[in-house]
């Protein structure tokens, strides 16, 4: 049972104008715990019509919240910020019981969802424009920055807090105001920063968010004229549908889609860096991270080393619920995502992979996480996401091989590279055909850098100076004087 310190947090109601409101017809949708299936709660199941309503209230709003300095909204955004930290407990709380992932990572995404909102209320003050020296005596050249609008934003269930965060804060601090769709699967992290950003201040209309069917939902949104942008993170394959159906009304777009990282291990590396860099970089959120590391590519001269030791170190993993202090995995989303790593894994031991323990059920959505050897690109572990504790590992031995393997994918998001060598660093990070890569790092997100992918990665940053670029829009004015 949950058992909040501030109870009004588990907000059951969309936000919709500042106001907490069911579904038109009444109807709802069961959240549950992926740990127990137990149901958590009912979100209302709204349809076009809420969504329209929710549309409306952030055009309404949009009026005044754009002509508010940046300094005024920085400083809701920043009121906002820190009540996401008073209330850090609750949240986590709330977070791992939709979720499933352990406690203190639930707590440390609060603390990362929170940063993007302070980082973003300073950044608003410094959306400057240009004044380019003009060709002609008579006229003034000017160029400056406007809020893109009414924005739309679809987050998924893996970072439920911190995904609405990198979108939400650069939209309000940019002067925008959005209306957020958040995963069916972990809604109540999402109302519950609505419930903040109220009490924050910040007025109705300019956030509102809509629990219910997402087709119809993001079908309502992105066939409105009013929404000026859609902002999604979330699998590649939707994000490709949002696309085509965001191009009728010539909408700006952020797309923040999966991934397939490689992470590369040199024969020089540290050992012992390369294997806790692993771990952070594969199994954090039980594997279900958009830049977890896909494909471990392992150089010949310490592969066996770095094998006996990842197994080693993943053996000693403890899965369970996300509420005991000692899990260091918790469930899977749902039955689907065991499904599909399972799945994997029969087809990688199928062609030869050697599994060193680990890919057993354990019952409801609990998996043991698993290493395998003697991976090879014909096996599906390496051409799709596997978003599960699984770590299959490559051997390799040349640096002009790894780097084809590496490339050799649609996706373009996150790399990482462990090497001791300067030359190899600069070659690999300038070789490799991802939008973040990680040297001699396994976790590279911070709100001061900006994130995102190339290829079938996704389109636009979010965080550091680039994220507010994206909720801007570009205007010049010629003056004659
Ligand atoms: P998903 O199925 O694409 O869902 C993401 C969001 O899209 C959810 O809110 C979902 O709603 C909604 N959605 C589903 N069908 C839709 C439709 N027809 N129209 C409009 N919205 C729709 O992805 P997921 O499985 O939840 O999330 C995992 C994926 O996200 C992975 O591929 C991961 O790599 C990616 N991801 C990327 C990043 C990044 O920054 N690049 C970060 C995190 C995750 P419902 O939940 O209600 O179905």
């Amino acid at each position: 049972m949950l058992n909040l310190e501030d109870p009004s947090l588990l907000r059951q109601a969309c936000l919709i104008d500042g106001e907490w409101v069911d579904a038109d017809d009444g109807t709802t949708d069961e959240v549950t715990n992926p740990a127990d299936g137990s149901v958590i709660g009912h979100v209302p199941a709204v349809r076009e019509a809420e969504t329209r309503r929710a549309i409306a209230a952030a055009e309404h709003a949009l009026v005044t919240w754009r002509k508010q300095s940046p300094k005024a909204r920085g400083a809701l955004l920043r009121r906002w910020h820190d009540l996401m930290l008073t209330h850090q407990e609750d949240l986590a709380a709330l977070m791992t019981a939709e979720q499933g992932k352990p406690l203190v990572e639930a707590r440390g995404e609060i603390g990362f969802a929170a940063s993007f909102l302070e980082w973003f209320a300073e950044e608003g003050r410094r959306t400057y424009g240009e004044v380019i020296p003009s060709p002609m005596e008579d006229r003034r050249l000017l160029v400056v920055k406007q809020p893109v609008g009414v924005c739309a934003a679809i987050t998924p269930w893996n970072f439920p807090a911190a995904m609405i965060a990198r979108k939400a804060g650069p939209a309000l601090a940019a002067g925008c105001t959005i209306v957020i769709k958040p995963a069916g699967q972990t809604p109540y992290s999402a109302l519950a920063m609505g419930e903040l950003a109220l009490r924050a201040g910040i007025p109705p209309g300019v956030i509102n968010i809509v629990t219910g069917d997402a087709a119809v939902i993001g079908g309502t949104m992105t066939a409105s004229p009013a929404v000026r942008k859609l902002t999604f993170t979330g699998s590649t394959a939707i994000g490709k549908l949002l696309l085509r159906q965001c191009a009728d009304s010539v909408k700006k777009t952020s797309m923040e889609l999966g991934g397939n990282a490689p992470f590369i291990v040199f024969d020089d590396a540290d050992l012992e860096q390369a294997v806790e860099g692993a771990m952070l970089a594969k199994f954090r959120n039980a594997g279900q991270t958009c830049v977890c590391a896909n494909r471990l590519f392992v150089q010949a001269g310490i592969h066996d080393a770095f094998v006996e030791r990842l197994a080693a170190r993943v053996a000693a993993l403890k899965v369970g619920p996300g509420t005991e202090s000692d899990t260091d995995i918790g469930p899977l989303i749902d039955a689907a995502a065991v499904e599909k790593v399972e799945g994997q894994l029969r087809d990688a031991e199928a062609k030869g992979g050697q599994r060193h323990g680990g890919g057993e059920r354990l019952g409801g959505n609990f998996l043991s996480p698993a290493v395998i050897s003697g991976a090879t690109p014909e096996m599906a572990c390496f051409g799709e996401e596997t978003f599960g504790p699984l770590a299959p590992v490559f051997r390799f031995d040349g640096e002009e091989e790894v780097l084809t393997l590496a490339n050799d994918t649609d996706y373009g998001l996150a790399a990482y590279c462990y090497t001791r060598d300067l030359g190899r660093a600069w070659r690999l990070s300038e070789g490799l055909d991802y939008g973040m890569v990680g040297i001699n790092n396994g976790h590279v997100s911070t709100c001061e850098a900006p994130f995102g992918g190339v290829k079938a990665s996704g389109l636009g940053r979010e965080g550091a100076r680039q994220g507010i670029e994206d909720y801007l829009e570009t205007k010049y004015v010629n003056m004659a004087i």
